[in-house]
Order: structure tokens, then sequence, then C-alpha cells
């Protein structure tokens, strides 16, 4: 099988409630029941691997990141390498010439149970060039919480890569009320956050900067990437408490993330911004080139 617009894998799990080997099984045939976890409570974690030319991008960042969330929410321990194994056999399925994603979950399983629910399901995504080259309209927007909230309230799961993503999803319909295409939330006390789905780099001159990742974000695999190629090319990077003045000052800024990679920032509550194209292509060739 290769060549599918669609892949699934589904993982066995021993008693220790770690993965210890997948099966590819057919994706257009329901593979959850209606009790499980993940569609009743949203109860599990995941990952959103980008594929190119059939290969994925940063795969081990993606991984560090599923286990740090794994242990967030008190979930059993994984071999990553069997969730790795998964991720390249379905990839292996797909059609190699289109851009595609994989995405990696663990739920807590069925209620009443004691076995986790994983599986791994890929398929091909749109073209994302046009909104690379033309940039987005962000709004800000409140997200009602501290800056502290990882470290007063860490049963929040703040910064963990959970499956509830309703609140997410809400943010982008307001944002579309409001005649934009993306979100910057902003802590209550009035400091930058992260995108919905994606984490906010700003550049100074020849400094990036992105918010700091203690503020109940996500640490971005995307932009910790670019900081590193950055770092090689000259820039110098920080991890900052960064304000909406900083945004308005900064000379460009993007929403960058694992499947739309880097866009360019080119509004914000509807004040124009300037689109650095260059850094953005550069940005993007490098991301391209990862695919293992
Ligand atoms: N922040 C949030 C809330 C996200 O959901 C994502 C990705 O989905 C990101 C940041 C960007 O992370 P990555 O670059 O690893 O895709």
């Amino acid at each position: 099988m290769t060549g599918a617009s669609a892949a699934l894998a589904v993982f066995d799990f021993g008693p220790d409630g770690a993965a210890t080997g997948h099966r590819l099984v057919d994706p257009t045939v329901p593979a959850l029941t209606v009790m499980e976890l993940a569609a009743t409570r949203g109860d599990g974690v995941f990952e959103t691997v980008g594929l190119i030319g059939g290969g994925p991008l940063k795969l081990d960042r993606h991984l560090a990141r599923l286990a740090q969330s794994v242990r967030m929410l008190d979930l059993p321990e994984q071999r990553l390498d069997v969730w790795a194994a998964a991720l390249h056999d379905v990839a292996a399925a797909l059609d190699p010439d289109v851009d595609s994603y994989v995405k990696l979950v663990l739920s807590r399983g069925v209620e009443g149970g004691t076995t986790p629910t994983g599986w791994a399901y890929g398929q091909a995504h749109a073209s994302f060039d046009d909104v690379q080259r033309d940039g987005l309209r962000v709004v800000l927007l409140d997200r009602g919480y501290r800056h502290d909230i990882a470290q007063t309230s860490p049963w929040l799961l703040q910064g963990a890569k959970t499956i509830s993503y309703a609140l997410n999803r809400a943010a982008y319909r307001e944002a579309e009320r409001r005649g934009a295409d993306d979100v910057v939330f902003v802590s209550s006390d009035g400091y930058l956050l992260e995108g919905p789905t994606s984490t906010l780099v700003l550049r100074e001159g020849r400094a990036l900067c992105t918010s700091r990742t203690d503020l109940g974000i996500l640490a971005g695999t995307t932009q910790a990437e670019l900081f590193a190629w950055a770092e090689a090319q000259g820039y110098s990077t920080s991890y900052d408490l960064l304000t909406p003045d900083d945004l308005a000052a900064a000379d460009a800024a993007w929403l960058v993330s694992s499947v739309r990679l880097a866009a360019p920032i080119r509004s914000v509550d509807g004040a124009a911004k300037a689109v650095d194209a260059d850094l953005t292509s550069a940005f993007n060739t490098h991301l391209r080139s990862l695919a293992g």
C-alpha cells in the first residue's frame, strides 16, 4: 500500500500501558469505540508531524514533546521507538509527492478500562504557499490566564499538548468574526503568549525572540528548530516576556508551526505590519530541508 491519500496505524499495548507495536489498518473503517476517553473527555495527548517528500520533519523534537505531555497527564510512559516505527510506516503508505502530516495520538483509553488507546493517522494537506507569501491578519485575544499559570495551577495542563482543542478552535472562529485569519493570545496581565496552534516569533534587527516557554504555552518544535538554524546564521535568539508593544515595534513577526511552517504576520488588530519575505523564505527552505 503506497500512494494512499490517508493511512492509519493503531497501537497494541502491554500490561504497563506502553505501546509494544502497531498494525496498519484501513483508515476508512471506524477504529474507536464510543466510550473512548479521547472522544468523551478529550483526555489524551497528541503530536502533529509534518511530512515533506514522505519524510518527517524534526521527529525527535516531536517525540521528546510527546514524552513530556505524557508525563504531564500521568499517562503511561511510552517507548518512543515504537511510535517512530508507526509514523514511518504510515508515512511510507502516503503519496510522497504531496505534503502531508501524521497525527500521533495517545488517549487514556476506554472509560472503565486500564489500557490506553493510541494511533498514528496520516493524510495529505492543502498547500500553504499563499499564506507563507501573503501573510496572516492576526488579532490579539485575552486568554484569561495570568502569565504564571503553569506555576500556580499545573492541573490546568498549560504547556501539555492535549487533544482538548475546543477553546483553540473557538478562538479561530472569533478571529474570523473580527475579519482576521489567526490569533495571538495575551495573558490576563498583558503578556504575549502563542497562537492557538502556533508559536510567535519576532525579529528586531538581527535578533529573534519568542515568548518564554514557562508562560503556560506549548514549547514549539518549529520555533526551536528555527532558533537553532538562525543562531548558526549569526542571529541572536532569546525567550522573553513580550508585550503587544513589542509586537507592534518588531521589524517582522511570524506564527510558526509544524504543518503551515513559517507564516508572516501582515497585520495586528488591523494595523499593518511589514512582511519579511526573504527571511520567511529562508525559514521555510530550512524547515523543508529537514525531511528525514
Ligand atoms: N502552540 C500551540 C498551542 C500549538 O497547538 C502548536 C502546534 O500545534 C504550536 C504552538 C506550535 O508547535 P509546533 O511548532 O511544534 O508545531
